[in-house]
């Protein structure tokens, strides 16, 4: 592994050879643009009919362009264990798109120039990279904090004994899917057996110190709804988790996300299944709260795919609308030739209005 800045000729060899996503006069993404009309990308901050969330935007003289990144949220692959209802990535056993340790040596580069400070890995089930440990290393080694986003079951699974050790050698924070306290819900959005392995984990993890008050082992879990609605008051939701895992399983936490399931990926392909997608739809675009968008996570993240491309949040890597720079799609290459990215467009679509509903959602939680 090595941190140094790549040279010309390194970074041509380790570009992808696979064409860049293509765009149309107007910078659609013409990947984006086929997969659903509702899906249409503006880069620029142009008001285009179609994307309602950029004219709710200009309603509000808001556009939204990149601030200093501090940030940097790396899918380092699309192969989980499980298979989930809500699963924004259509993660599975049977995915094999993997990032590379050459990819990862760029990373540890970018993440030095650009003086990142925190990394936040994510895939997938993120252990599954083969080369996951090393990858942490290396970001640790370049003086970031770590994050890893961890579905709990793979910490039991054979193989992966050694994992927490591993989390608390490296001092990772760990974020951590539990859609509910209760068995019956956990199951139904995860799969058969999820809530008791993840209930496993989460004592595997207390006993290694994790999630004590004031400890300095970091970890925080992650609520999202079942079905077609926002999540309950962050706080309050919080309080209910805190008291009943301790009362029912000894479990203790940091702190709990609620997130807002973007319609998009497998939630959104179940609520066009059950006719339950175009009242969330409305849902979302009318919960629109101004008061979000100066907080949304796009601003100061760089998301990375497994094979290098740059997006501004995990969600527009789903949807394939990616980060560009004078039309011209971004790869981690790019960024290590010239790393200007302040004051860059952010590309959005109608699936926005899920991160600005309400009281906001972001990797992070509430936003106000
Ligand atoms: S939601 Fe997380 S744990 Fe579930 S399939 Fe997707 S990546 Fe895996
Ligand atoms: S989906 Fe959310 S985080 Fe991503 S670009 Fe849209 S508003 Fe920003």
């Amino acid at each position: 592994m090595s941190s140094a800045p790549l040279k010309e000729q390194e970074l041509k060899e380790a570009r992808p050879e696979f064409d860049r996503p293509e765009f149309d006069r107007s910078g659609r993404s013409k990947t984006a643009a086929n997969h659903s009309e509702k899906r249409l990308v503006v880069v620029g901050s142009g008001v285009q009919e179609e994307n309602h969330f950029v004219r709710a935007l200009s309603d509000h003289s808001f556009e939204l362009r990149k601030t200093k990144v501090d940030t940097l949220q790396i899918n380092v692959g699309k192969m989980c264990n499980l298979t989930c209802q809500h699963c924004h990535v259509e993660a599975g056993p049977n995915r094999t798109e993997i990032m590379t340790p050459s990819t990862f040596d760029q990373l540890f580069a970018l993440a030095e120039r650009l003086e990142i400070k925190t990394v936040d890995l994510t895939g997938g089930a993120p252990e599954m990279n083969p080369d996951f440990k090393n990858f942490v290393r290396g970001f640790r080694k370049v003086g970031c904090e770590v994050i890893v986003r961890s579905n709990l079951t793979i910490l039991v699974e054979p193989g992966y004994e050694d994992y927490i050790d591993f989390f608390v050698e490296q001092g990772i924070h760990v974020i951590a899917s539990l859609p509910c306290y209760t068995e019956g819900a956990v199951d139904a959005q995860r799969g058969d057996g999820v809530f008791d392995a993840s209930i496993k984990a989460l004592q595997l993890l207390n006993e290694a110190g994790y999630g004590r008050e004031n400890g300095k082992l970091l970890l925080d879990l992650v609520y999202n709804p079942g079905g077609a609605s926002l999540p309950a008051a962050q706080n309050e939701l919080e309080l209910s988790y805190k008291k009943e895992l301790m009362k029912h399983f000894d479990v203790s936490f940091n702190s709990l996300y609620t997130i807002t399931n973007l319609p998009i990926g497998r939630f959104y392909s179940d609520l066009k299944k059950q006719g339950t997608a175009e009242v969330y739809d409305q849902l979302l675009r009318d919960s629109f709260n101004p008061q979000t968008v100066s907080k949304l996570m796009c601003a100061n993240t760089l998301n990375i795919s497994w094979d290098g491309w740059v997006y501004d949040c995990d969600f527009n890597q789903m949807l394939e609308l990616p980060m560009s720079r004078e039309q011209k799609a971004l790869h981690v290459c790019d960024l290590l030739e010239s790393d200007e990215v302040e004051g860059l467009a952010i590309a959005t679509g109608n699936h926005c209005f899920g991160c600005t509903a309400g009281t906001g959602s972001s990797c992070g939680g509430e936003l106000v």
